[in-house]
């Protein structure tokens, strides 16, 4: 049960992106660590706070968030 382990602190990528953000809040309010931090035109993604839970995935409404690893928790 290592799924949401942590991968590498510090220079380790956010689990997510976001494109075309409308700006709607949803996933400042869902994200467990608040890792989403608001820029001039949209979000940014703290990776020092992203656990790669994808919660904000699912409440996006425009699909603005996509996730930047395909393989959870992959060693290499
Ligand atoms: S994957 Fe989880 S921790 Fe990372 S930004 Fe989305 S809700 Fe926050
Ligand atoms: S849930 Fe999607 S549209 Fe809403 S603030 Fe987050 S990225 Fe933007």
């Amino acid at each position: 049960m290592t799924a949401g382990a942590p991968a590498r602190a510090g220079r380790a990528p956010a689990a997510v992106t976001v494109g075309a953000c409308q700006g709607c809040g949803a996933c400042l309010l869902t994200c467990p660590t608040h890792a989403f931090t608001p820029v001039p035109g949209g979000l940014t993604v703290r990776a020092d706070r992203c656990t790669g839970c994808l919660e904000c995935l699912e409440v996006c409404p425009v699909d603005a968030i996509r996730a930047t690893t395909s393989e959870p928790g992959g060693a290499r």
